[in-house]
């Protein structure tokens, strides 16, 4: 095929033991553990789970920096659990849920909090806040074959070798099959999609300099550098 100007590469991320994972989609939990919700001004009695996107090409790969992104001073860290789709559909079924798994991975939701708590506050999009470049750091994917379905562990955040971020993929409001039945019934997922199911307690600032390790139990340790 010859397009009008040249084809956009495709963005991958390494998978531990494979080939490649080509990111199609990211889609994202607001809001997911009841102590981040109460954190950010809000009730987290069991809403409906809500959903925003980062483009496929602000995937940043492990061990290497992130570029401080411009039009903001108040970039936070959202460590999170990140599922990958080897298929999709909708309307997925509860029971059917962890069978769409590839596997997992760990990922920085980074987020511009003072352009979103602005369009939030004018009732405006979340997109320049949440889905800017650079702004999806993700570790390598660990097969479903190697790490088992993951339901409980714990995930934690340290900035400059300091605790900022600590809890359990068990407290996930809307747990993993959950996530994918319900997102499933609002767009059709495919392989390649990958969801971040939502960051605990403890989100903060970050500066030029800092040092991000993010660690999920029986996944990965994510390692990022803010330029
Ligand atoms: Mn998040």
């Amino acid at each position: 095929m010859k397009y009008a100007i040249p084809a956009l590469p495709v963005t991958a991320i390494p998978v531990v033991g494979g080939d490649p994972f080509p990111v199609r989609r990211i889609y994202c939990v607001g809001r997911n553990y009841a102590a981040h919700a109460r954190e950010m001004g809000s009730d987290p009695t069991r809403e409906d789970p809500f959903f925003f996107m980062k483009p496929a090409d602000a995937i940043v790969p492990n061990n290497s920096v992130m570029p401080y992104p411009p039009q903001t001073k108040n970039l936070h860290h959202e460590i999170e659990l990140v599922v990958a789709l080897k298929s999709g559909g909708a309307d997925i079924a509860v029971a059917k849920a962890n069978d769409c798994i590839f596997g997992y991975a760990v990922g920085l939701d980074m987020t511009r909090r003072d352009l979103q708590g602005q369009a939030r506050d004018k009732g405006r999009p979340w997109d320049m806040g949440k889905g800017f470049d650079h702004s999806a750091p993700c570790t390598a994917i660990h097969p479903v074959s190697k790490t088992g379905i993951v339901a409980k562990g714990a995930i934690w955040l340290k900035v400059n070798g300091k605790e900022r971020q600590k809890g359990d993929i068990q407290d996930l409001i809307w747990n993993i099959p959950e996530t994918i039945n319900y997102l499933s019934g609002l767009v059709e997922l495919a392989a390649g999609d990958l969801i971040y199911t939502g960051t605990p307690e403890g989100v903060a600032a970050v500066v030029k300099g800092d040092l991000l390790e993010g660690y999920v139990e029986g996944v990965d340790t994510l390692k990022i550098t803010i330029g």
